[in-house]
């Protein structure tokens, strides 16, 4: 399972698009099935791409993530390209083989991380000079680079360089910053069609939606952005601090402008009863490090709701985590038993509960396609958030203090329109 397929394609440039099929429409929602086709194999949508920031999703082996159902994973430009390095990555045979993950695989662009990550310099339309938060070594990313290490990284769907807005950002700043993300679209979708990918497999472009809580500059966004013709559209700039209901709008005025025969992507996002909401309004697409991280925080994602593992109600209670689930750990291991290990700080207890949760995001889109595809996501979707109510949830402190020092800094290293 190891082996990169290699297809038989001909090397020559990225200029094909991913074909994209819709199987299926909700009557009731916007909610619909579809099915994309890359060389690493088809991915059933709406789906869920478990996050493997450093080239693995943590404390998962690929037999493991396929088992629970995993079709198309996702690893991050920014951190890859800082280590292991393109070097590592290209001598490995890119990162399909070096990892050992033989499906799809979708990368970042990095600007999200550059710009929350990184100590920040001068940033102009040309590019973005950074220190590594690593060793502080001074790199730059620009479209034409994040389109080379993409293509280094051998990703499957690769994504377009953008700039991603903050929250709370004024409509002043979300302009500018839309302004050169249209800028930096358009070169990434530029040097990309020029591109040969390298490792036998082709290729296939994102453009992203950028403009922040702003009806007009979302439309504008993506009038600008279908003109470029991607393969397929990202929502980005959303679950970046704002309150949920103001995602949830700008996702509803955003979603049917987008071509209706072309996969949607919404990023970053999120939690099971945010995902099944979106599916609602037409996305197709999610990422999150929410099952992995949680896990190794001790909370299991179930049908019946959250399990807090650190809760002394679970100290005696001998069910599985959910006794809907097929999991590994659900067919061996009980409540009791994974707390116990999570007391202990145990690394097989991490492992464990993050075999669940994996297993329960794919399965809750999997669920959701069949929902969709019976005509009856509408009442299924209503059921399930009794278990999983929307919760009015806050701006988180530390984002939006990150958000006003990068406001600061961008405002006094930002030298306009070079
Ligand atoms: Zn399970």
């Amino acid at each position: 399972m190891s082996s990169v397929k290699n297809s038989q394609v001909e090397p020559q440039a990225n200029k094909s698009y991913l074909p994209f099929e819709i199987i299926s429409k909700d009557r009731v929602t916007q909610a619909r099935a579809g099915i994309f086709q890359t060389d690493h194999g088809t991915v059933e949508t709406p789906i869920f791409m478990p996050v493997g920031t450093h080239g693995v999703v943590k404390a998962l082996t690929p037999a493991e993530l396929e088992e629970n159902g995993a079709q198309i994973i996702l690893g991050n430009t920014y951190h890859l390209y800082l280590r292991p390095g393109l070097e590592v990555i290209q001598k490995g045979g890119g990162l399909h083989r070096l990892a050992a993950w033989s499906k799809p695989i979708l990368t970042d662009s990095g600007g999200f991380q550059v710009f929350s990550l990184s100590h920040l310099g001068k940033i102009s339309d040309e590019k973005i000079i950074f220190r590594s938060h690593i060793d502080g070594a001074e790199l730059a990313l620009s479209p034409e680079i994040s389109m080379d290490i993409q293509n280094v990284l051998g990703a499957d769907i690769v994504m377009a360089f953008d700039e991603c807005t903050s929250f709370p950002c004024s409509y002043s700043e979300a302009q500018a910053a839309l302004r050169r993300t249209h800028i930096w679209e358009r070169r990434s979708r530029e040097y990309f069609e020029r591109l040969q990918p390298l490792y036998g497999h082709r290729q296939y472009l994102f453009g992203i939606i950028q403009g922040s809580i702003y009806p007009d500059l979302r439309a504008e966004s993506v009038r600008v952005l279908t003109a470029l013709d991607f393969s397929g559209y990202a929502i980005g700039g959303l679950a970046v601090g704002e309150p949920k209901e103001q995602m949830f709008t700008t996702l509803a005025q955003t979603a049917p402008l987008l071509p209706e025969k072309k996969p949607r992507y919404l990023m970053g996002v999120g939690k099971p009863e945010d995902i099944l909401r979106a599916i609602a309004l037409g996305m197709d697409m999610f990422d999150c490090v929410l099952p992995t991280r949680n896990a190794r925080n001790g909370t299991l994602f179930t049908w019946q709701g959250r399990i807090v593992l650190k809760q002394a109600q679970y100290r005696l209670d001998f069910a599985p985590p959910d006794p809907n689930c097929s999991c590994y750990t659900c067919r061996n291991f009980s409540r009791a038993y994974l707390r116990h290990l999570f007391m202990n700080g145990d690394i097989t207890g991490l492992r464990l509960n993050t075999v669940h949760n994996i297993h329960f995001f794919l399965e809750l889109v999997k669920v959701a396609r069949q929902q969709i595809v019976q005509g009856q996501y509408d009442t299924w979707l209503r059921n399930f958030l009794k278990k999983y109510p929307v919760e009015a949830d806050h701006a988180d402190e530390n984002q939006l203090r990150r958000a006003e020092r990068r406001r600061k800094h961008i405002a006094e290293n930002d030298v306009g329109n070079n």
